[in-house]
C-alpha cells in the first residue's frame, strides 16, 4: 500500500521555515516525509538510514539533528533511535476515529517513555484521548490485597493448569499500560508468564490465544478502578511483597493521577498553563492566567511560550511584561524574535528565541 505524508502549502511561509538554511528545510522535509515517518509523530531512525537517504555523513547528520532539537522541533533518542516530532500533532493529529485508532496502535511499539507520554499528554489536551490512551502511560505495581483476589478467583494457571511457581500477569502488560484491574490480571505459573510476549505483532498473536486483540484494551483495563478490599492477604500464597509505605505512595499517586484534569476548556491554554507551570513562574495561578491569555488572538503562540520560557523560574509577571513590550515593538511573530542567521551549517547555535534561553532544558 502507498503511503503519502501531506506538507502544508503554508509550511514555506511559516516563520520557523523561514529562517532556516535550505540543508536545514531539506532536512526538516526529510524528517517529515521518509519512509519510517508514522502517524503519531513518533518513529525509529537510525543515524546509517538518515546517511544512506539524505546523502549527508554522520557528523552531518549529528549537527543537523542536533540544530533540530535546539529549535525545540524534534527530540532524538540514542538509545532506541527513536525521533520524535514535536510539532507533528499540530498538522497530522486529525479527529478521525481511524486515525485515532492507528495512532493508538502505534504508541504501543513506541519504546521512549517521554515521547510517548507526551502524545498521550497532548491527545488528553486536545481532548482527543479517552482514558486508555492516558492510562497506557501509567505504571504501577499490583495492590498486594488485588493480588490476592486474582488468586482467590483463579486459584491455578489458567493456561497449563500448573498449581506450582505461580505469578501474576498482565493480560495486557504493563508496558503497552495494562492497568491493575482486576480484569487485566489473572495467575499464570511463571512458565507461562515468562514465554509471554509484552509488545509488538508477537503480543497480538499470544492474545489471540485468549480471544482478544487490541481492541480489547480498553473494555478490560479500564474495567473497573481499584479498591482496597476486605479480603485477607495469604502469605503462602502470593509472591508479591510490597512494602506498606510504598503501597501508600502509590495510592497516593493513583488518586492525584485521577483527579488531575486540565483546567480550561482550550487546549491552547492548557498548554500555556502547563508550560508556566514547568517553567516554575512564581505567582502564576489559574486566575493570573488571565492577563497571560489576552496575548493569545494578539501574537503568535510561539511568541507567548518565548515569553514563559524566557521567565524560566523567574515572577511571572516578568513574562507579562516581556509581552508587552514584544507586542509594542510589533514582536508578534516568532520569526522578529530570532537574531539573523547565515546560511552556514556547521556554525554552532545554541538557541533561537533570545540569547540567554537553551531550549535544551525543557522538554516540551
Ligand atoms: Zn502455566
Amino acid at each position: 500500500m502507498a503511503t503519502y505524508r501531506q506538507i502544508h502549502t503554508s509550511f514555506w511561509q511559516d516563520g520557523f521555515v523561514l529562517g532556516l538554511t535550505p540543508e536545514e528545510k531539506y532536512f526538516y522535509i526529510y524528517l517529515m516525509t521518509n519512509s519510517k515517518t508514522t502517524q503519531c509523530g513518533i518513529y525509529e531512525l537510525p543515524k546509517r538510514v538518515i546517511e544512506m537517504e539524505t546523502g549527508y555523513n554522520r557528523e552531518t547528520v549529528d549537527k543537523l539533528l542536533d540544530r533540530f532539537i535546539k529549535f525545540g522541533r524534534i527530540q532524538y533518542e540514542e538509545i532506541h533511535s527513536e525521533i520524535m516530532l514535536m510539532n507533528w500533532h499540530k498538522y497530522n493529529f486529525l479527529k478521525s476515529p481511524k486515525v485515532i485508532s492507528k495512532i493508538k496502535q502505534e504508541l504501543l511499539n513506541v519504546k521512549t517513555a517521554r515521547f510517548r507520554e507526551r502524545v498521550l499528554a497532548i491527545l488528553e489536551e486536545s481532548g482527543l484521548a479517552d482514558k486508555t490512551l492516558y492510562r497506557m502511560a501509567n505504571k504501577t505495581e499490583i495492590p498486594r490485597s488485588l493480588a490476592a483476589e486474582v488468586f482467590e478467583r483463579d486459584k491455578r494457571c489458567v493456561r497449563c493448569n500448573s498449581e506450582t511457581d505461580l505469578t501474576i500477569d498482565h493480560i495486557f502488560p504493563r508496558n503497552i499500560g495494562g492497568t491493575n484491574v482486576k480484569d487485566n490480571l489473572r495467575v499464570l505459573c511463571r512458565s507461562c508468564n515468562s514465554k509471554r510476549p509484552t509488545i509488538g505483532k508477537a503480543l497480538e498473536d499470544d492474545l489471540k490465544l485468549d480471544g482478544l486483540t487490541l481492541d480489547d484494551f480498553e473494555r478490560i483495563c479500564m474495567s473497573k478502578p481499584y479498591h482496597e478490599n476486605p479480603i485477607p492477604y495469604q502469605e503462602t500464597a502470593i509472591p508479591y511483597q510490597q512494602k506498606e509505605e510504598e503501597k501508600e505512595k502509590e495510592k497516593e499517586k493513583e488518586i492525584k493521577d485521577n483527579i488531575y484534569a486540565p483546567p480550561f476548556n482550550d487546549p491552547i491554554k492548557n498548554h500555556l498553563h502547563r508550560l508556566c507551570e514547568k517553567c516554575k513562574l512564581k505567582g502564576y495561578n489559574i486566575v493570573s492566567a488571565d492577563d497571560l491569555f489576552e496575548y493569545i488572538d494578539k501574537m503568535e503562540i510561539e511568541v507567548i511560550e518565548s515569553a514563559i520560557k524566557k521567565a524560566y523560574d523567574k515572577h511571572f509577571n516578568y513574562a507579562i511584561n516581556t509581552l508587552e513590550g514584544w507586542l509594542k515593538e510589533g514582536k508578534t511573530k516568532v520569526i522578529y524574535l530570532k537574531p539573523k542567521r547565515r546560511d552556514d551549517i556547521a556554525r554552532p547555535r545554541t538557541s533561537v528565541a533570545g540569547d540567554d534561553f537553551d531550549y535544551n532544558s525543557l522538554s516540551l
